[in-house]
């Protein structure tokens, strides 16, 4: 598996050199045993939030995916509706964190892995941060945008008040291929 691992808590937190730069991450150690479980694989979860990044892709929305996983189920399942909903806070996590928290009646996303299919962006990683979600995977990382270990490191950054055990590189490939598939579809039809 071609996986790599930002660093979680209690570990010594350096930032990269350059994002372009960056010595391979390899903090495979520190993830969570748990989260490796033989019957329970990660791709089993990152599939479902592929087939919601795929329902956005139907939408005519920025293909990204995400659901959140507790006690071996999903408790929340949503997609990317900033352009159907208006909303520039409607990326898939923030929707997704909210279906959780509502699901557990709580706002404090305890013992709840979050899936993703692109890297979550700043406004994501924080809310990630505030639902105090301890593991996130994410599938393909965003160069533009990535803020759990691309541009930043919000979900990992001793400075607050927690920090996540983040796993990134989970079906990669086809988490890119949709994005990719939606710009050169956008791009045919002469949308930007
Ligand atoms: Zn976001």
């Amino acid at each position: 598996m071609n996986w790599f691992r930002v660093r979680t808590p209690g570990k010594p937190f350096r930032v990269p050199a350059s994002p372009l730069n960056r010595p391979p991450v390899n903090v495979s150690a520190e993830f969570p045993e748990s989260f490796e479980h033989p019957l329970l694989p990660h791709d089993v979860w990152m599939r479902q939030a592929l087939a919601e990044a795929q329902a956005a892709f139907e939408e005519g929305e920025v293909p990204v995916g995400a659901v959140v996983v507790f006690e071996g189920r999903v408790i929340a399942a949503a997609h990317n509706q900033r352009e159907t909903l208006n909303d520039p806070t409607a990326h898939a996590e923030m929707i997704a964190i909210t279906q959780a928290a509502e699901a557990l009646q709580s706002w404090r996303l305890l013992d709840c892995a979050l899936y993703v299919t692109l890297e979550p962006c700043p406004m994501c990683a924080g809310a990630i941060v505030q639902a105090r979600i301890p593991t996130v995977i994410y599938g393909t990382t965003d160069p533009k945008g990535g803020a759990c270990h691309t541009l930043y490191q919000i979900t990992s950054d001793p400075r607050l008040n927690h920090q996540s055990a983040v796993l990134g590189g989970v079906l990669k490939e086809e988490c890119r291929e949709i994005l990719q598939a939606f710009f050169a579809h956008q791009r045919a039809q002469g949308k930007k």
